[in-house]
């Protein structure tokens, strides 16, 4: 008896141990896998986070006016397996340690991420074509050149034909 109101006095004067949560601030472990996030500037509409994503929770799709792709993210499908960071190219999908995801069923069809990746267009002939973002350029050629930039800067077909003159075909 006399060891439990020891402890139990102990236990008064260190005051509670849990978290006080939502009242206060809580512990969030740094690599612990919360909402996934997009940052639609450095995407290029690739879509291998769709191909990979284990809970089906990425959807893209291209608008009709052809101006680009609309870019959906259902968090409550999210498992955070944390496969799309993983296998992104470019680091435009990240997951943050935003571990707060409680939201009404009501709102479960709109607790989404909605991002739009538009397009660029090619400087000759105007065609429609998935941007490349300036991060994957520096990654690829760290300081590119001025050659390099203006390949990027038409579609495939354009560039085609310039490299055939370039050789003199
Ligand atoms: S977030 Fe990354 S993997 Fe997904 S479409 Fe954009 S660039 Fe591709
Ligand atoms: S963390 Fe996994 S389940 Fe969530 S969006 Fe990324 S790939 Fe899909």
């Amino acid at each position: 008896m006399l060891t439990f109101l020891k402890v139990l006095w102990k236990n008064v004067l260190d005051g509670p141990a849990t978290e006080p949560f939502p009242f206060g601030e809580t512990h969030t472990p740094k690599r612990l896998r919360g909402k996934a996030h997009i940052d639609a500037s450095k995407c290029t509409g690739c879509g291998t986070c769709k191909s990979v994503c284990a809970g089906g929770a990425i959807r893209l799709q291209a608008r009709e006016d052809g101006t680009g792709i609309n870019f959906y993210l259902w968090h409550n499908s999210c498992s955070f397996c944390g496969y799309c960071e993983m296998f992104c190219p470019t680091g435009a999908i990240t997951l943050s340690t935003d571990w707060s995801t409680a939201h009404l069923n009501s709102e479960k069809y709109d607790y989404k991420e909605t991002e739009f990746i538009p397009y660029q267009h090619c400087v000759e002939c105007d065609a429609p074509m998935p941007r490349l973002p300036e991060s994957l350029i520096s990654d690829l050629y760290g300081e590119p050149n001025e050659e390099i930039r203006t390949l990027y800067t038409l579609c495939p077909e354009c560039r085609r034909k310039k490299a055939a003159m370039q050789m003199g075909v």
